[in-house]
């Protein structure tokens, strides 16, 4: 059935071109996005209890003029009844308005009562009728409306009007069910028809809040069901890297070396990496967890996992520092192990790249670390089983597929990161990879006491890093560097140096300074001289962002700090609270920074929680700015609010799952439903491959 037969063409044109409605299912899942609790006071004397609600109500005009400038001029109409007054105000069509309202009789409104200047006010009410008053009022669904579809009759009431109609005359093939019965029966409504008459016209806040329910997990359901029979296609292709046994360096690392015990979480993900790399199939996980939650010992187990079955490992991490700091840590366990651990960067000298690159090709080395250096073609190994990267978010899927092929059997892949992402955004971004998350930090971490000061403060700021630092601890003071400003920036940087020098003179003080435009060898140089403790302030842009450890420094400055986002900031405040002294992180801003900024400052001061503040990311931002993923096709979801909604989302996944595993085909009797409609989405993948 077509939607012309319920509007008219300008309508109907209006529905496409602004919001993507064509068809009645479009129309239909058009859903209000809020509800008006709409009362009807007959008793005027309580209408201060209705103010900042929309009410339907009657009463005598009093008074109607015109006011203001000629060529602005507004209605003021006055009604009472019982002694109260109700001012009413049309600030447009006023001269034409005016005519409507005639002395001494009474009319019935409808609008939003406000208390303006002290007098009981509503702006630009709409005239209705004495019945409507009854009918309307109760709880009525606002539609999302726009200027062209208010030409056309079709404002939120209007929206309202039709999408009631469409559901009372459509053909019952329009709400003929999509999920199975023995789902249906996990919700609220009985139907999806019947959902779809408590989402638009609802009796209650409740009974409007089960059918989104509904609506939610349809949505999703649909989603995940389409993305899991995918991925089982993928699944099916089996892997000859089998790492069937835990070995001799699993055994003697985890009992004799490792110096703490995992937390729950950590052997959680080590399990399912055991699971994934000895079922025949290749993996592709995805690891996300929190700055400092150890993901990259985690790595080591799978690399000794692979290691003890023969095979090879490269570990690729996106800059020289982190590399550098993945082979000092990770060194030492390899030595007391006996296995040969190397690392590769743009720095590594020709001669030493020569025997490196022989021993890996030998298969001499076990482990082999670095930079985007790992990717070129001249670096070959023997037999690769497993290849991790850490900080995901900076390699792409070209770069993922590059380390595939250095084997004739792709490697297992194993993605670190701590991006923040919400597990259930991560899901459906990552629909390609499994997702483990590390939801859990070592014990023994501080809080870190964050606070947000104004530039006007930075001298108490001064005062408290020098306290920190007379008391042998050590200091960040982070600057934004970013590409198109940069030459200012590097100017705010520098500034910023000569500023804290004066306060902090040589030789008492020792600062340093990094930043990206340096030599990798004199940022190097001021890095090592910052983690030993030879200098106490390092005045630095983003490139310490990510991944370095230095346990005694204890405060983080973060300059404009208005200038970055959320998850960039909670990735720099992970630098500092990884030893056992108290740390501090300041966030110094102009003293006017807009709303938005504000609103970030506020999380960042409330909460520590990398997942809690990506949702929070999530919900300024909206899904499409993830992690710079402009994904916005793919998470453009109607009903469903992944930031939020996420037992839902898990949910639904696990009942996808349970149903394909009982019927892979979608043939059982019971199923059809599923499989019908499946057809009717116009999935993306080859139906072929699964019937
Ligand atoms: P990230 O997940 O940010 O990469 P790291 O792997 O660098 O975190 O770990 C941060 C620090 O926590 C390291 O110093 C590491 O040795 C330590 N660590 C990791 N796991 C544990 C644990 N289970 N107990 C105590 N300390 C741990
Ligand atoms: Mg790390």
């Amino acid at each position: 059935m077509s939607l012309s037969r319920f509007c008219k063409k300008p309508a109907l044109s209006a529905l496409e071109s602004d919001f993507n409605i064509r068809s009645i299912q479009d129309l239909i899942y058009c859903f209000p996005f809020r509800y008006e609790k709409r009362e009807s006071p007959e008793d005027w004397k309580t209408l201060n209890q209705y103010i900042g609600q929309t009410i339907g109500i009657s009463g005598k005009v009093l008074d109607a003029k015109l006011e203001g400038h000629p060529r602005r001029q507004r209605l003021r109409v006055r009604l009472s009844q019982s002694g109260v007054f109700l001012d009413l105000v049309y600030f447009k069509h006023a001269q034409w308005m005016i005519k409507k309202f005639a002395l001494g009789q009474s009319i019935a409104i409808m609008g939003k009562l406000q208390a303006h200047k002290g007098k009981l006010t509503i702006a630009h009410p709409e005239i209705v009728t004495n019945a409507s008053l009854k009918k309307d009022t109760g709880l009525v669904a606002v539609y999302p409306s726009s200027e062209r579809l208010k030409k056309s009759g079709l404002d939120s009431n209007g929206m309202g009007k039709l999408i009631g109609q469409v559901l009372k005359e459509a053909d019952a093939q329009e709400f003929k069910e999509y999920l199975p019965n023995y789902l249906m029966q996990h919700f609220g409504p009985k139907s999806r028809l019947e959902a779809l008459q408590s989402i638009h016209k609802p009796a209650s806040f409740e009974e409007a809040h089960l059918a989104l329910q509904y609506f939610k997990f349809e949505e999703i359901f649909w989603f995940k069901l389409q993305q899991e029979i995918a991925k089982r296609q993928v699944g099916k292709k089996s892997s000859d890297v089998i790492f069937s046994s835990i070995g001799e360096n699993i055994n003697t690392f985890y009992q004799k070396i490792l110096p703490f015990s995992l937390t729950e979480a950590q052997k959680r993900v080590i399990k399912t990496i055991r699971e994934d790399t000895a079922s025949g199939r290749q993996m592709n996980r995805l690891l996300q967890g929190d700055v400092g939650s150890g993901k990259t010992i985690v790595a080591f187990f799978a690399a000794l996992l692979a290691v003890d079955n023969g095979y090879q490992v490269c570990l690729m991490a996106p800059t020289e520092i982190l590399s550098q700091q993945h082979f000092e840590g990770l060194q030492p366990f390899c030595r007391k192990l006996g296995l040969r651990c190397a690392l590769l960067t743009g720095s590594t000298p020709a001669s030493e790249r020569k025997t490196l690159l022989l021993g890996t090709t030998s298969g001499q080395i076990d482990l082999l670390i670095g930079t985007h250096a790992l990717l070129e073609d001249r670096v070959q190994f023997e037999s690769l089983g497993l290849a991790i990267i850490d900080e995901q978010h900076r390699f792409g899927v070209a770069q993922r597929a590059k380390l595939w092929a250095k084997n004739t059997q792709p490697p297992h892949i194993l993605v670190m990161t701590a991006t923040p992402i919400p597990r259930t955004l991560a899901m459906t971004l990552y629909g390609d990879l499994d997702v483990s998350v590390i939801d859990e930090l070592p014990p023994g971490r501080h809080p870190i006491n964050t606070t947000w000061e104004k530039d006007s403060s930075r001298l108490k700021v001064f005062g408290f890093i020098k306290d920190q630092v007379d008391q042998g601890h050590q200091v960040y003071v982070v600057y934004p560097l970013i590409e198109e400003s940069q030459k200012l920036d590097l100017k705010d940087l520098q500034d910023g140096y000569e500023s804290l020098e004066r306060y902090f003179p040589n030789p008492q003080y020792q600062l340093g300074i990094v930043h990206g435009r340096m030599p990798p060898k004199d940022k190097d140089f001021e890095m090592k001289r910052f983690a030993s403790n030879e200098s106490q302030i390092l005045v630095a842009t983003t490139v310490i962002e990510v991944g370095v450890n230095v346990p005694n420094a204890t405060v983080m400055i973060i300059e404009n700090a208005e200038r970055f986002g959320l998850s960039q900031l909670h990735q720099l405040r992970g630098r500092i609270g990884r030893g056992s002294a108290k740390s501090y992180c300041i966030l110094l801003t102009s003293n006017e920074i807009s709303e938005v900024a504000q609103r970030r400052m506020q999380i960042m001061t409330a909460s520590q929680d990398g997942f809690r503040i990506a949702q929070e990311d999530l919900l300024i931002r909206g899904p499409g700015d993830i992690a710079g993923t402009k994904q916005s096709g793919l998470l453009d979801f109607k009903a469903i609010d992944l930031a939020n909604d996420t037992n839902i989302v898990h949910s639904a996944a696990e009942w996808v799952k349970a149903i394909l595993d009982k019927d892979s085909m979608l043939e059982k009797k019971e199923n059809l439903v599923l499989r019908s409609h499946l057809y009717e989405l116009k999935p993306k993948w080859s139906w072929s491959e699964i019937s």
